[in-house]
Formats: structure tokens, C-alpha cells, sequence
């Protein structure tokens, strides 16, 4: 069993631990560790809470490919309305194919 007191800060060899980090586990000094949400934690760990904490603010930044996929989506839909509008401006003869019908009949009337 090894006790607190028994224990060496991680970085100060020297320095007796006062308090154990409940995140990583290890034994640190009073000016290793540090008070945090009531809590004590060492100062890697204070770090690595920080950095979750900013977590949210990357939340938002996991929409952005929602948001490019929303965006593909509406120039597909965009490409489509323009290929449709262009459908649209064509003659009617076009879509029935009498347009071409009209050419073979104009050759052969001649
Ligand atoms: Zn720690
Ligand atoms: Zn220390």
C-alpha cells in the first residue's frame, strides 16, 4: 500500500505530494496541483478539462458538413431548375420531336 504521505510530487522529486489528482492519479505538490470546481486536480488535468471545455464551441463546427451537404443539395436542386427552365425556353416541337419530323418532311418535299 503506498500512502500520501509516502508519495513524491510527479515533477518535484524532492517535494512531499500533499494531494492526489482523481483524474490521472497521481501525486502532486502544493504548487502542482490545483483547485478546480471544488475539486483538486493537477495542472495537466486542469488543462485537459479546459480544452473539453471548449467541446461546445466545437460542436458547432461538426454542423458545418450538415451545412455543406445542405449546400450541395440546393445546387443540385439548383442544376436541375436551371437544365428545367432550360427545358421549358426549348419549342414544344422538341419535346414531341416533330421538329425534326418537319425537317425530314421539308427535304423530301422538295
Ligand atoms: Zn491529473
Ligand atoms: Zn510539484
Amino acid at each position: 500500500m503506498t500512502t500520501l504521505a509516502s508519495q513524491r510530487c510527479l515533477h518535484h522529486d524532492t517535494r512531499e505530494a500533499i494531494a492526489r489528482c482523481p483524474e490521472c492519479g497521481h501525486f502532486f505538490c502544493r504548487e502542482c496541483i490545483t483547485e478546480h470546481d471544488e475539486r483538486v486536480i493537477c495542472a495537466s488535468c486542469l488543462k485537459k478539462i479546459a480544452h473539453a471545455a471548449e467541446q461546445p464551441a466545437r460542436r458547432l463546427w461538426s454542423l458545418w458538413p450538415v451545412l455543406q451537404g445542405g449546400s450541395g443539395l440546393m445546387l443540385a436542386w439548383l442544376i436541375f431548375y436551371v437544365i428545367g427552365r432550360i427545358l421549358l425556353a426549348l419549342p414544344d416541337s422538341f419535346h414531341d420531336g416533330t421538329m425534326w419530323q418537319i425537317d425530314f418532311s421539308a427535304t423530301q418535299d422538295e
